[in-house]
């Protein structure tokens, strides 16, 4: 089965991290830190439907303009999920242009606020010329986004400032043995979609009824023309510092990960400047990667510092995960 997502990354290890995720079979694409984002097409911003912002650092935000303009006239919603310092960075951005002409867009853009326990939903039209409309406030364990495919999940991490890392998770693919049907004397037809439907919503409840033609079969007749393969989940996460209430949280939350992009800002021999500005060292990332059994891991946000060593970072990481 075909992954769902295509991931890349858009910038170099020494520039903003900013992780595109094109959603194949759907003209969709999330993006994860609206940093520097000049490397992708007007077609790939168009797409863009849901940002998920770490923080509102420079380099993890600086991207909010150029994203606004490739979808201002855009018929479909923009929802971008961050930590509570989201609102209000939002509200300055909008704050600095002038929007006389823009009531007959149909730009929205939904902004959700997630601050550890609650989930503040706030909205900006182009009808209401951008002015702040409050929609809903309600009590969230991480779960931001659901979707029948996937969902998003966010933890609150520190970083000087409240950061948050995500995990994007596919849910699992659902297979059919064709030949196992037509041994069943079944054909392919609309059914399928109510069957998988039942085994997506409640995989437990075998017992509802599916009506092919004219007969009506338990979901549990039906389980053996199945195959279930187990979703992706990629993680996420940057900026955060190196203690041991964060490395904790954050290996529970990315156990398991097919794949975690994490940055890799200082060397351990810089430990005491990575204590001093809120950063993981490599050696750190390959350890929690590697204790959370995660497959892959995907290095980003490397300091400047180390802009002729880069290969150094890698292999302090590595050394941890590879053990
Ligand atoms: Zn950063
Ligand atoms: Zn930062």
């Amino acid at each position: 089965m075909k992954p769902a997502f295509h991931l890349r990354l858009l910038n170099s290890y020494f520039d903003d991290p900013c992780l595109f995720v094109k959603i194949l079979y759907e003209k969709r694409a999330l993006l994860f830190d609206l940093g520097n984002i000049h490397t992708l097409t007007p077609s790939d911003v168009y797409k863009i439907s849901d940002v998920f912002v770490t923080h509102t650092h420079m380099d993890h935000f600086i991207g909010f303009d150029t994203l606004l303009r490739g979808i201002l006239r855009r018929d479909g919603p923009l929802h971008i999920y961050g930590p509570s310092s989201i609102l209000p960075c939002i509200q300055g951005k909008l704050k600095g242009y002038t929007w006389n002409l823009i009531e007959n867009y149909p730009t929205e853009i939904h902004v959700c606020a997630y601050d550890g326990r609650y989930v503040t939903h706030s909205l900006f039209t182009g009808k209401s010329k951008f002015k702040k409309q409050t929609i809903s406030k309600y009590r969230s364990d991480g779960l931001l986004l659901q979707h029948p495919m996937f969902s998003v999940r966010a933890v609150k991490l520190y970083h000087g400032i409240p950061c948050l890392a995500y995990s994007l998770e596919e849910k699992s693919h659902i297979n059919i043995d064709k030949a196992l049907l037509t041994s069943k004397g079944l054909s392919v037809g609309p059914w399928l979609n109510d069957f998988k439907r039942i085994l997506r919503e409640d995989p437990g409840d075998r017992q509802q009824t599916i009506r092919i033609g004219v007969k009506t079969y338990a979901a549990d007749e039906l389980t053996d023309i199945v195959r279930i393969t187990r979703g992706q989940k990629i993680s996420y996460a940057t900026d955060i510092a190196l203690n041991q209430d964060n490395a904790r949280k954050l290996l529970s939350f990315i156990k398991g990960s097919d794949t975690f992009f994490c940055e890799a800002y200082f060397l351990d021999r810089d430990r005491e400047r990575a204590i001093e500005r809120f950063h993981l060292t490599a050696k750190a990332a390959g350890t929690i990667a590697k204790k959370a059994g995660v497959k892959k891991l995907e290095l980003m946000h490397f300091s400047p510092k180390y802009s002729d060593c880069p290969d150094k970072v890698i292999e302090e990481a590595m050394r941890e995960f590879c053990v």
